[in-house]
């Protein structure tokens, strides 16, 4: 016998590279092109003056951003679960509300990190095909199962599913929670939000992440009624009390009190997504209609490794996924006009 039989072993999720060299254009992770809101930045000079917040625990709760978050999407806050990023909110809720036995559902291309979970916590699941188009088809969620989770808008195929589908999944599965992870809802498609009180097995999840340009701070909510967010706080509370520190609590606080800031930068990334489905189309390439910020594309010739491999010689990264069904697509992350100039210019040049 060795220690080696006695460990926990996982096959992880793979995150887009992050180049250590600045000169690359990076569109392989879905950040937000656009610096956080102005707000942000005076509220970092603000704890910079005031370190002493480091010297006592955080508030387990996050009082002070679930109180801005409530007053921003008018919820209460005890329909709030706040969380270090949506994958920490995720992770969280996979452990809490699967629990069963039986398998949880989720699409075969979706976001990769469910099937690590399942895995990590040994729980059962099931892939539920796409259609061809890539779009989800909700009858096929209505079978007995564990639990269920729906990426809206999926990644990464960019595609929304509307609200009725996705109620007729929470109706059909009241045995089950629904979680609706919603990273990318603020670039398209129509939230459940509207729906936290309607459904007790809803639960909507979201992140500062992309539509708030704050992928390092690590931010990311769940809505759900309030008996589901206190069975979330006891998982988390018997794991790590104080995950998220008082100092990133106030800059979450501070995106929120700018929407106007907001509304512009998300409209400039729709704006340019928009725009650069036509352009990708003069070369050659195809893709869903995206409610993303990035989009999900096919070219009618060469192949997606190709288009990846010779963009990356380039120093443009995209992401490639080698698997099943779309191992000749790409996800292009929507950046700047600019940054999308030099992406079109390369691939004007590989696809000639
Ligand atoms: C980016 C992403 C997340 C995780 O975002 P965090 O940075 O952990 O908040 C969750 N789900 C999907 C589908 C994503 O694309």
């Amino acid at each position: 016998m060795s220690w080696k039989e006695n460990v926990r072993r996982v096959t992880p999720y793979t995150p887009g590279e992050q180049p250590k060299n600045t000169d690359v254009v990076k569109l392989n992770t879905n950040e937000n092109p656009y610096p956080p809101a102005p707000a942000v930045a005076e509220a970092l000079r603000d704890i910079a003056d005031g370190y002493e917040i480091l010297r006592k625990y955080p508030d387990p709760d996050s009082g002070l951003l679930t109180n801005a978050l409530a007053d921003y999407y008018d919820v209460d806050p005890d329909r709030i679960f706040v969380g270090v990023g949506s994958d920490d909110v995720l992770a969280m809720a996979f452990q809490t509300f699967f629990d069963s036995g039986k398998p949880v559902l989720f699409p075969d291309i979706t976001y990769s990190f469910y099937r690590v979970w399942c895995e990590l916590f040994r729980i059962p699941y099931s892939l539920i095909p796409l259609n061809d188009d890539f779009r989800i088809d909700p009858e096929r969620f209505c079978i007995p199962n564990g639990g269920i989770v729906i990426a809206n808008p999926n990644a990464p195929t960019s595609i929304a599913l509307d609200t009725a589908s996705i109620e007729t999944i929470i109706r059909s599965n009241p045995e089950s929670v629904v979680i609706v992870d919603e990273a990318y809802i603020d670039f398209g498609g129509s939230s459940m939000l509207p729906f936290v009180n309607k459904y007790d097995n809803l639960l909507i999840v979201q992140t500062f992440s992309k539509s708030r340009s704050m992928a390092g701070a690590r931010i990311g909510m769940a809505f759900g009624q309030p008996e589901l967010i206190s069975c979330l706080k006891d998982v988390k509370f018997s794991f790590n009390s104080y995950t998220m520190s008082q100092d990133v609590q106030r800059t979450g606080a501070a995106s929120l009190s700018d929407g106007e800031y907001f509304s512009e930068t998300v409209l400039r990334i729709i704006n340019t997504r928009n725009a650069a489905a036509d352009r990708l189309k003069s070369f050659g390439f195809s893709c869903p209609e995206s409610a993303a910020n990035f989009l999900f594309v096919t070219h009618d010739r060469l192949p997606a490794k190709e288009i990846f491999e010779a963009l990356r010689a380039r120093n443009i990264f995209v992401r490639y996924f080698a698997q099943d069904r779309i191992d000749n697509y790409l996800r292009i992350t929507v950046g700047t006009p600019e940054e999308m100039e030099k992406l079109y210019s390369a691939l004007s040049d590989i696809t000639k």
